[in-house]
């Protein structure tokens, strides 16, 4: 009698804590309702008017014209502006900031100045600038400290700070000296080209140095594959690829000679970062292998590159272009402009691509469809799709028709939370004295 009345009272007591879980879920569940004016899908370079986006838990529920929105659903009014998902540029370095004074503009020094604790908190700041210029999805691609990178991304992730989704590389793996040429007191007795960059010079070493970078938190694999004399033949390049994909991850190799670029495709790399190197055969051969092309596109400004060099860039990626080489928005913008955010550099970018005479609706789909290919999101966040994660940005006019109009971004929804509203950054949803979405995400 007494043990059926333990029995019981268990029973009554799990019942009641699963009605207050329940009831909890139905309370603190997020439904949000977006109208907008114009809602832009960047796969087909097409919109519809007057659409309502159903937002619930951080993810896209439903989306069209008639969908029905529940009671008590918080209500945001784009309905004068455009649309979109989220914008990716496909290689920064946010934990990377060289400036003209002191160092005037030498990252060897900035290695020297700058703590890797220093440069995670500017990579916290760097990521919010970036965020509140639409960039949702950023890959960092090293250069990073001691893997600062790292700590960027889960603190985001883990829901300490607000930022853009992070794929990041940790250090950068190269042969001796990766892309310095430092002297022996740098390298042997002070250690100054290390963190930066990774030494691995043999197959062994190669093995390695991918495991270490995974072990620390990389998302994405990235090597030097020709900055010395002794960098990788295809065969070491394909080890690397066939180590990184052990733990489903690719590999984008920093490229900076014809010869270096033709080993890279040979190997079949998943991208290819900088595009100096680049000509119209290996774009043939990159289009042909589906290779992405990161470009970095450094558009000629008052405050960076000269006439010269930006007309080389625009003929390239007008090349790249007509060859169908696949695309993405990319900017190596790792560097402080007096009187411009993080996020203003990176979409001064669109300069180049102008420039390239590439149709907006083009540009548009290398920010944001190409973007989450190759970075490997498109299944979980990016295209603004029931299930995926609600990262949404809204602009006044219509980047379909204007690519500028991204410049003024309005409004960034990340994850389901408002970042950015009425051209006003109002964060404080996604700041948390704890790792409010659990401390195990690695
Ligand atoms: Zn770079």
């Amino acid at each position: 009698m007494w043990k059926r009345l333990f029995l019981r009272r268990c029973l009554l007591a799990l019942a009641a804590a699963f009605v207050l879980v329940s009831a909890s879920g139905s309370l603190f569940a997020q439904v949000t309702a977006i109208r907008a004016g114009r809602l832009i899908d960047p796969e087909t370079g097409t919109s519809a008017a007057n659409q309502i986006i159903l937002v619930e838990d951080g993810k896209i529920r439903a989306v069209g014209a008639n969908v029905d929105v529940p009671a008590g659903a918080e209500t945001i009014d784009l309905s004068g502006l455009s649309v979109l998902p989220g914008l990716v540029d496909a290689h920064n370095h946010l934990a990377l900031t060289y400036k003209k004074m002191p160092e005037n503009d030498i990252y060897y020094f900035t290695y020297v100045l700058d703590s890797t604790p220093l440069r995670a908190i500017q990579a916290v700041s760097n990521g919010m600038q970036m965020l509140s210029s639409g960039f949702t999805i950023v890959r960092d691609m090293g250069n990073a400290g001691n893997y600062a990178d790292t700590a960027l991304r889960v603190a985001i992730e883990q829901g300490w700070v607000p930022g853009p989704t992070i794929i990041n590389s940790g250090l950068i793996i190269g042969g001796m000296g990766g892309q310095f040429w430092p002297t022996p007191e740098m390298a042997l007795d002070h250690n100054i080209v290390y963190p930066e960059y990774l030494d691995a010079d043999t197959p062994d070493e190669i093995i390695k140095a991918v495991r270490q970078n995974i072990l620390f938190g990389a998302k994405v694999i990235k090597i030097m594959v020709d900055s010395k004399p002794y960098g990788y033949t295809a065969d070491e390049i394909r080890l690397f690829i066939d180590e990184a994909a052990k733990s489903g991850m690719i590999v984008e190799g920093h490229v900076e000679t014809p010869d270096g670029a033709r080993r890279a495709i040979d190997a079949g790399i998943w991208s290819i970062a900088h595009s100096e190197a680049l000509d119209d055969e290996t774009h043939k051969q990159m289009a042909a292998k589906g290779i992405w092309r990161v470009g970095t596109e450094t558009p000629f400004t008052e405050y960076r590159g000269s006439q010269e060099e930006f007309d080389k860039t625009v003929a390239g990626l007008a090349n790249a272009y007509e060859n169908n080489v696949p695309l993405t928005f990319s900017t190596d913008a790792d560097y402080y402009v007096p009187g411009m955010s993080r996020g203003e550099v990176a979409i001064d970018f669109l300069l180049t691509w102008k420039a390239a005479g590439i149709p907006a609706p083009e540009i548009l789909k290398a920010m944001t469809i190409n973007g989450y290919k190759c970075s490997q999101t498109e299944n979980e966040r990016g295209p603004i799709k029931p299930g995926l994660a609600a990262d949404i940005i809204a602009v006044p006019g219509n980047p379909l028709e204007d690519i500028d109009a991204l410049r003024d971004v309005q409004f960034v929804m990340k994850d389901g939370l408002v970042f950015k509203q009425d051209g006003v950054m109002v964060p404080e949803k996604f700041l948390h004295g704890g790792p409010v979405n659990g401390w195990r995400i690695r």
